[in-house]
Parts: structure tokens; C-alpha cells; sequence
């Protein structure tokens, strides 16, 4: 980033202040007249998946309400917000796959970043010894630095900004409607990864990696067709692992370049990513994640996942490599 252009800028990460007295997006400082809680989960979210008083785990363990979920905004950028996000978001989910598909990707990248960078900043607004050396590590001032460029995307949600390269990877998934859970949501801030599914809907995306998942995806033919097709649930969480087990073997931190045009954020380029990007993929490892992912579903253990000799088990493909009919495959919702 420029910093010469920016230094005129609201910089959050610079002193650390993610407290309740400024705008979190613009940092308006907040008086009685402008302010608003914006809410992390949008209201209508919360209302059309029953969500309110079900609770979030966060990061350093401590559970909280959906409703509580709250971080500061002015009025004006809450507005903004709600026109150009959260508006066309919650009519296309209303409506289904087939709409949402239709949306602009920079509108759900913008969406979910916001989702994600407010459920950081309430995370850092809880802890207060942040800037501490001693703190934990993923709250120490140097992981967190990381996090500044997603504050600049944040930006595009009040400046009209011409994005060169995509800096997202978004996958969308049709999945039978019928099936339960019709909303999940896991979000891990730290490996930018952001899984959500609403309904028939079932998005998988990485807010920070250059479009490198979603080129990896679409040049394996074998699994650019679970795009075309109408996937259980349990084929989407098993979608859901797989990414993001490659996303904590991410190893780049991607570049960009930042200008700014008369104090207003312009354009953000993001330069590709090339070289080695991956680590190894270890089957064994990935079995532990893919249990992370499917345990809440159905129960599933370990070792009925993997049976040593990299051998594990599948929910997206019949030994022949023809796709599997998971119909049989019930939600348990007793499970924890
Ligand atoms: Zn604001």
C-alpha cells in the first residue's frame, strides 16, 4: 500500500482502536445523532433463519447472541450498507440459487467481507490487551497487520472502487432445498475463509488469495461439475473442507496495490500469485478437517473417515468416479 496517500486515512490498525466510538468503516467519531449498531449478521438474516437468540462461538471461546452481535457505524455508511448490500443480498436469498447466481460477485465479496471483518473487529473490541506483546499470538499486533488490506476492501463499500484482478475466490453451489440445516455459517477471520449456506445456497469463499482456489477449482473438470450440479448438504460441507484445508496450506501472502484519487479510494489492483502456493496435502490431515466439517451433521468419527494408507472415505463420488446419491443421508440434530 501507498502509505503517503493513505496517511490521511481513518487507520484502525495503526493504533488498534477497534472501540465503540467511531464509525468501525469511515471512523466518523460517533455522537448520539449518528450513531447506529450495525449489525454483523444483518437483521433479516437473523429473522429469516430464526438466528437471534442463537449463539456464536468466537475465538477466544466466549459465546454471544446473534442479536448482540453488534459493532459501531454512522448513520450514513449503515445506510450505504443497507442499499447496497444487504437490499440485493436479501432479495436474491429470498428468492433462491437461481438469483443469487445472478448477482454481481464484487456485491457478495463486499457482503462477506463485511461479515467477517465485523466479526474481527467485535473480537478485538473484546479483547483488551491487544497491542501487549505477551497476548496470544493471533491477536498480536503483527498477525493482525495482515488484516489491514481487508479493512481496505472494507473500504469499497463507500467508495466506488474499480477492483483490477479479483482479490476473491467465491464459489456458489445449488443444494436440494429440502435438506436440513437450511442455514450453517463457519468463518474463520485468520484463514480468511468464509463458508455460508442459506437455504439452497451454499457459498464457499476466500476473501484474500488472488482467485487462486477458484482457478485451482475450475481447471479440474471433475470438480467444476459439482457446480452444475444439485449437491446434499453433506456434499457441500465436504466441499467446504477440502477449501479450506487448502487455505491453511495457502503459503503466499498475496500483493496488491492501493491508489487513492482526491482522498477517495480508486482502485485496488491484485497481482497474481505464482510459484509454489500450496504445501503438501497430507490425507491424514485433511481427514481430521473433513471430521471438523461433517461431525455436526451426522456424527461421523475419525476413524470411520480414514483408514490409514491415505485411504478416506467420500461423500461427492462412487468408487467408479460417477457422482454419489447421498439421499439416505439425514441431518442428526441432536448431535452437538
Ligand atoms: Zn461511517
Amino acid at each position: 500500500m501507498d502509505n503517503e496517500l493513505t496517511k490521511n486515512h481513518f487507520k484502525p490498525f495503526e493504533q488498534m482502536t477497534f472501540d465503540y466510538t467511531m464509525c468501525f468503516l469511515c471512523g466518523e467519531l460517533l455522537n448520539d445523532e449518528i450513531r447506529t449498531d450495525e449489525h454483523v449478521y444483518p437483521r433479516w438474516l437473523q429473522n429469516k433463519f430464526d438466528l437471534r437468540d442463537k449463539k456464536l462461538t468466537l475465538l477466544n471461546g466466549s459465546l454471544i447472541p446473534y442479536r448482540k452481535l453488534t459493532i459501531p457505524c454512522c448513520v450514513r455508511c449503515n445506510k450505504i450498507m443497507g442499499e447496497t448490500l444487504e437490499k440485493p443480498i436479501e432479495r436474491a436469498v429470498s428468492i433462491g440459487y437461481d438469483s443469487f447466481i445472478k448477482l454481481d460477485e464484487k456485491i457478495i465479496f463486499k457482503w462477506l467481507n463485511k461479515l467477517s471483518y465485523g466479526i474481527l473487529y467485535k473480537e478485538l473490541s473484546l479483547k483488551n490487551k491487544i497491542s501487549e506483546p505477551q497476548s496470544d499470538s493471533i491477536y498480536s499486533k503483527e498477525s493482525l497487520k495482515k488484516h489491514e488490506i481487508q479493512f481496505t476492501f472494507l473500504q469499497s463499500i463507500i467508495h466506488d472502487v474499480n477492483y483490477i484482478e479479483e482479490p476473491w475466490s467465491i464459489l456458489i453451489f445449488k443444494i436440494e432445498s429440502s435438506f436440513t440445516p437450511q442455514y450453517w455459517a463457519y468463518d474463520n477471520p485468520f484463514y480468511k475463509t468464509f463458508f455460508i449456506k442459506m437455504n439452497d445456497i451454499g457459498i464457499i469463499a476466500h476473501l484474500m488469495d488472488n482467485g487462486c482456489q477458484k482457478g485451482l477449482f475450475m481447471e479440474h473438470e471433475e470438480m467444476k461439475e459439482f457446480l452444475y450440479r444439485e449437491l446434499h448438504p453433506i456434499q457441500y460441507f465436504e466441499l467446504c473442507a477440502k477449501i479450506f484445508y487448502k487455505s491453511i496450506l495457502f503459503n503466499k501472502n498475496p500483493f496488491y496495490t492501493v491508489s487513492w484519487f482526491e482522498e477517495k479510494l480508486n482502485t485496488i489492483v491484485s497481482h497474481s500469485v505464482s510459484g509454489e502456493v500450496f504445501d503438501k496435502w497430507s490425507q491424514e490431515e485433511y481427514a481430521h478437517i473433513l471430521k471438523f466439517f461433517l461431525y455436526d451433521y451426522c456424527g461421523i468419527e475419525f476413524q470411520d473417515i480414514y483408514k490409514g494408507d491415505n485411504l478416506i472415505m467420500t461423500y461427492l463420488r462412487n468408487e467408479d468416479g460417477s457422482f454419489k446419491d447421498c439421499i439416505g443421508i439425514l441431518y442428526n440434530k441432536n448431535m452437538k
